[in-house]
């Protein structure tokens, strides 16, 4: 059974000139126990996915579509009840943890916090689980630095910290937006490293956000690759990272290849000013004129005219 079912999910945002598309038509699914990475450009839509998923995008978007949680559609709870089921059943960690943790608050205090968001316990008892939180994270000496500050820690064991958070329950769903974007590579990769542990312990799915391939293909089962606000290609990631179908993840793979970066040339359209037809005819050298004025449909899990092969 599927844990997380994203149909048809439509976001747009009220602006000068009318309301504006972000989302449009995004659909995916993760199974319990199973991995997706939503890949693509920066701007291309795929933070407003997960902020859609935990229900914290601005009050003035207007939503629609359906994602279901354990089957039930959660875009139609009312918010105490998301109260429950965010941080608890479905949690999230972001690019940059410095501007997560509270500067005036101790670490433990903020791990503690969630642990007692969704659990009456003693201030003893949630020390006690926030010693055993900072130790399954990997942070050394978890008795002294619970009780330090966040800029008493560098910026991988922040991350650590902010994973901490989010384990606190064993949350059925992580999303991981960016994780470790901000880090350096080494630190990069132990990050890797312990979610890829921990999501086998906990038994999670993982819902990872990236613009790193390399970060997608170690962690996930299955990849969406995203564009200008539409998934463009799905597929499981063994498949696609070795045949990738749409131009876009042709590209995108292109520009890490072993023979040197390779930029895509051109860039993201803005929402407001969309192109016709294929969002990425502009930037695409297979186009051609249906590619200019005709919007593609996701056929077989590729969203190109030239698929199937025509
Ligand atoms: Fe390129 Fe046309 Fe396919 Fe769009 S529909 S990706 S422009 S070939």
């Amino acid at each position: 059974m599927d844990l997380l079912r994203i149909s048809d999910l439509r976001v747009d945002f009220p602006a000068e000139a009318g309301l504006v598309r972000v989302l449009d038509g995004v659909g995916l699914e993760i199974k319990k126990g199973k991995s997706l990475c939503l890949v693509g450009e920066s701007g291309c839509g795929k933070t407003i996915v997960a902020l859609s998923i935990m229900r914290l995008l601005l009050e003035n978007a207007y939503v629609s579509g359906e994602i279901r949680f354990n089957g039930q559609d959660i875009l139609l709870l009312e918010e105490a009840e998301m109260r429950k089921i965010r941080g608890r059943e479905i949690a999230m960690i972001f690019e940059q943890p410095a501007t997560c943790l509270n500067p005036v608050f101790t670490v433990g205090d903020q791990i503690a916090g969630a642990v007692r968001a969704h659990e009456k316990c003693s201030r003893k008892e949630a020390r006690k689980r926030v010693i055993e939180l900072m130790e399954m994270v990997g942070i050394p000496s978890p008795r002294r630095r619970c009780d330090q500050y966040p800029h008493e820690f560098s910026g991988g064991m922040q991350q650590r910290v902010m994973i901490a958070i989010a384990l606190a329950f064993s949350p059925s769903l992580l999303i991981a937006d960016e994780p470790t974007t901000s880090l350096d590579v080494t630190i990069q990769a132990q990050i890797v490293e312990l979610l890829k542990a921990l999501i086998v312990e906990f038994n999670t799915s993982l819902l990872l956000i990236t613009h790193d391939l390399a970060i997608a293909a170690e962690l996930c089962d299955s990849v969406a690759v995203m564009y200008a606000g539409e998934i463009v290609e799905r597929g499981s990631v063994k498949e696609v990272f070795k045949n990738p179908k749409h131009p876009y993840t042709g590209a995108l793979l292109g520009a890490i290849s072993s023979d040197g970066f390779r930029p895509i040339k051109g860039s993201v359209p803005e929402f407001i000013r969309l192109p016709r037809g294929c969002r990425f005819h502009p930037r695409c050298s297979l186009s051609q004129d249906v590619c200019r004025h005709v919007s593609p449909k996701m056929r077989n899990g590729v969203r190109c005219h030239l698929w199937p092969e025509n």
